[in-house]
C-alpha cells in the first residue's frame, strides 16, 4: 500500500548528496560543507525530526562538514525551556554531536533589526497599518491577484521612524508590521509583501523583555543560516514556495556565499499522526500519559517503549530522501527494531499469562540449575542459569484441551520440550469448579531428555518456554498497539484527518500477573530483552526492584518481511 518497495535495500546516494557533489566540483563556498538541524522549540521531536537529524548531521559527516543544531525561538508565546532541554536530550541521544556550535536565533536579534533597517534604506521594506484580516484579504488568492496596501509607498524617513516606535513599544500587538515592499501581483503568495516583523508584548525565554517586536520565521531562517555560514540549508517541502522569499531576502541584503535552501519530503507513518500540534493535543489532553507515551512516535516516546538509536538511525537512513511526499508503513520502522534487537537482545523466559504446570514425577523439593543460552545469535553473550523445579507455570494457550490441527504445544497425552529442561508429557488437567477454566495442568518428565545431556537429540514438535514457580518474578507488562486504527490508504487518509475519532481503543493492554525468571531481579530500566516466543520487551522508567515493569517494544512476528517476500514472489 505504501511506496516502501524499494527501502529495504541498504542506503543509496539521495539527490542532496549529488547537489552537494557539484557545489564541491566548482569549488562553491571553497569547498565548506555546513549544514544546520533547527527545531522550533515549541514541543518535543519526533521520528520525522530524527529523519531530518540523521540526513543533516549525516551529511556533514559523510563530506567532512559541520552541522549546527540552532533553536528557531522566534516565537515567544509558543515555545519552552522544556522542549529545548528535551530537544538537546534526544539529538545527543540519537548519537549526534554538535559540538560547540548550539545557537539560537533570538541571538541574532539585533542583526536581524539592522538587516530590517537596511532593508528600509533600499526602500524595500515598509510599515504597514493593515490589521491581520485587512493583509489576508489584500493579499489576494491564487486565482485573484492582490492588491497594494495603501501604506506602501511610505517614504524611508517615515518607514524607519515608525519601524523604531514599533521597536520601542509604542503601538499596541497587531496595530502594525513591517513588510518586504516585492510583487502584490506575484503567482507567488509569499511574495505578496509578506510581513517580516510584527509586535508581541511577551517576554521571550532569552531575550525577556527586550523586544517587543520579533521576526517572522520567513524573515529569519534564512538570515540565520546566513550569520552561521549554511552552505546547504535542508527543509521540507512546504516550504518549496517560500524559497524565492529566502533567496530575495539573502541577495537584497548579503552578496556572497549565499545559502541554498533545498527541500526534501517530509517523512510520515502509517497508524500515528507526526505533526506536533496534534501530538500535543493527544498529551495536553490526556489521550496519552505524555510526550513520552511508548505509543507516540516521538523520541522520548520511541525510547521509552525500548527503541535503540541504531534502529531508528537505521530506519532514518534506509526509507531513502524523496522529492515527493508518501507514508511510510509503520511495520517497516518495526522491522528495524526487531533487526537490532534480534543480534543484540538477550533472550529469557517470561509468562505473560501464567498457567500452573505439575511435574508429578520430579522430586518435591529438588531445583535444578539449567543453563540458559542468552543469544543464539551472539554466542559472545554467554549463558545464565535458570532455575527448574516440581511446578512451573506456561502460557496458558500453550496447553489445548482438544487441541486444533496444527497444534504443537501441550494437550492430553502429547510431548513437548520445556525450553533448556526436559521433554514432559501432559497427564491430565484439573478445572478450577467456579470458573470452570482450566487451571493446573499434570505432566511427567522423562528424565533422560534433559537439554544438553545426552538424550536431548530426542525430537518433538513443539517447545514452550516456562518459569519455575517457586523462583520466578511477579511483573507487570504493558502491550503496545498502533495508535491510529487504519488498515489501507483510504482509511489512513480518514485516520489522519480526525485522529481522535481513530485512536485505537486497544492500544494499551497492561497484564499485571505475568512471571518472569529470577535472572531479571535487578533488570535496569531502558534494557532490552526478547522474551523468548513473546517479542522484544523493555524495562520501563517506572520499574523497579520488586515491582518489575516492561514495555512491549515489538512481537517477533515480522510482517514486514513477509510483505516483501510477497512483493519478490510478485518480480519486485
Ligand atoms: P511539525 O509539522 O511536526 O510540527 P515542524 O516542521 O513544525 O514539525 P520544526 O521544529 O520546525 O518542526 O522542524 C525542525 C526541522 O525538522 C525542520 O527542518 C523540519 O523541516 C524538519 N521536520 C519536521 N517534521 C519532519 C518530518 N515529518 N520529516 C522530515 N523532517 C521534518
Ligand atoms: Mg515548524
Amino acid at each position: 500500500m505504501h511506496s516502501q518497495e524499494n527501502n529495504n535495500s541498504k542506503e543509496s546516494v539521495n539527490f542532496i548528496q549529488s547537489i552537494i557533489d557539484r557545489d564541491r566540483e566548482n569549488n562553491k563556498y571553497g569547498g565548506r560543507v555546513h549544514l544546520r538541524f533547527p527545531p522550533e522549540p515549541n514541543g518535543y521531536l519526533h521520528i520525522g525530526h530524527a529523519k531530518s537529524i540523521c540526513l543533516n548531521f549525516g551529511l556533514a559527516e559523510k563530506n567532512n562538514g559541520l552541522c549546527n543544531l540552532r533553536f528557531d525561538d522566534t516565537n515567544p508565546s509558543k515555545e519552552d525551556i522544556e522542549y529545548i532541554d528535551s530537544i538537546i536530550r534526544d539529538v545527543r541521544w540519537l548519537g549526534f554531536n554538535w559540538e560547540d556550535r548550539l545557537y539560537y536565533a533570538s541571538d541574532y536579534f539585533d542583526k536581524m533589526y539592522e538587516d530590517a533597517v537596511s532593508l528600509i534604506k533600499q526602500g524595500k521594506a515598509y510599515v504597514c497599518d493593515l490589521n491581520p484580516e485587512e493583509i489576508r484579504e489584500y493579499r489576494g488568492t491564487f486565482t485573484k491577484p492582490g492588491k497594494e496596501s495603501p501604506y506602501r509607498n511610505r517614504s524611508i524617513e517615515e518607514n524607519l521612524s515608525l519601524f523604531k516606535q514599533m521597536k520601542d513599544g509604542i503601538f499596541e500587538d497587531g496595530s502594525r508590521v513591517l513588510r518586504a515592499k516585492i510583487d502584490m501581483s506575484s503567482a507567488n503568495l509569499n511574495m505578496r509583501d509578506p510581513v517580516l516583523y510584527r509586535i508581541v508584548k511577551k517576554s521571550h525565554h532569552r531575550t525577556g523583555d527586550k523586544w517587543c517586536i520579533y521576526p517572522m520565521y520567513d524573515y529569519a531562517h534564512p538570515l540565520e543560516d546566513y550569520y552561521e555560514r549554511i552552505t546547504h540549508s535542508v527543509c521540507t517541502l512546504e516550504f518549496e514556495d517560500h524559497r524565492p522569499l529566502y533567496d530575495w531576502l539573502l541577495s537584497n541584503l548579503y552578496s556572497s556565499e549565499l545559502p541554498q535552501q533545498i527541500e526534501f519530503a517530509r517523512l510520515d507513518l502509517t497508524n500515528t499522526i507526526m505533526s506536533k500540534r496534534k501530538l500535543r493535543i493527544l498529551v495536553e489532553e490526556g489521550y496519552v500519559s505524555g510526550w513520552d507515551d511508548p505509543r507516540l512516535p516521538t523520541i522520548s516516546g520511541l525510547r521509552r517503549r525500548g527503541y535503540t538509536p541504531q534502529a531508528i538511525r537505521n530506519f532514518c537512513n534506509r526509507i531513502g530522501v524523496a522529492k515527493t511526499n508518501s507514508v511510510v508503513d509503520i511495520r517497516f520502522l518495526e522491522h528495524c527494531i526487531r533487526e537490532d534487537l534480534n543480534k543484540n537482545a538477550q533472550r529469557v523466559m517470561a509468562v505473560l499469562n501464567p498457567l500452573k504446570l505439575i511435574i508429578d514425577n520430579y522430586p518435591d523439593n529438588l531445583t535444578e540449575e539449567l543453563e540458559g543460552e542468552n543469544n543464539p545469535e551472539d554466542p559472545s553473550a554467554g549463558s545464565r542459569k535458570v532455575p527448574f523445579s516440581k511446578t512451573l507455570y506456561i502460557e496458558k494457550e500453550d496447553f489445548h484441551e482438544d487441541p486444533p490441527k496444527k497444534y504443537f504445544r501441550l494437550a492430553p497425552g502429547r510431548e513437548v520440550r520445556l525450553k533448556n529442561a526436559y521433554i514432559v508429557k501432559s497427564q491430565g488437567f484439573v478445572r478450577d469448579e467456579k470458573t470452570g477454566e482450566i487451571s493446573e495442568v499434570h505432566c511427567t518428565y522423562d528424565p533422560e531428555s534433559k537439554s544438553g545431556g545426552a538424550g536431548a537429540k530426542r525430537k518433538v514438535k513443539g517447545t514452550l518456554h516456562w518459569v519455575s514457580a517457586g523462583h520466578a518474578l511477579k511483573a507487570e507488562v504493558r502491550l503496545y498497539d498502533y495508535l491510529l486504527l487504519s488498515e489501507d490508504k483510504k482509511q489512513e487518509e480518514e485516520a489522519k484527518a480526525n485522529f481522535i475519532d481513530r485512536i485505537n481503543p486497544n492500544s494499551l493492554e497492561v497484564l499485571t500477573e505475568c512471571l518472569v525468571e529470577p535472572s531479571l531481579a535487578n533488570a535496569v530500566k531502558g534494557n532490552k530483552y526478547q522474551f523468548m516466543r513473546k517479542g522484544y520487551f523493555c524495562v520501563d522508567l517506572e520499574s523497579k526492584t520488586g515491582n518489575l515493569v516492561f514495555n512491549r517494544i515489538v512481537s517477533l512476528r515480522d510482517s514486514w518481511e513477509k510483505i516483501m517476500k510477497i512483493n519478490q514472489g510478485k518480480g519486485k
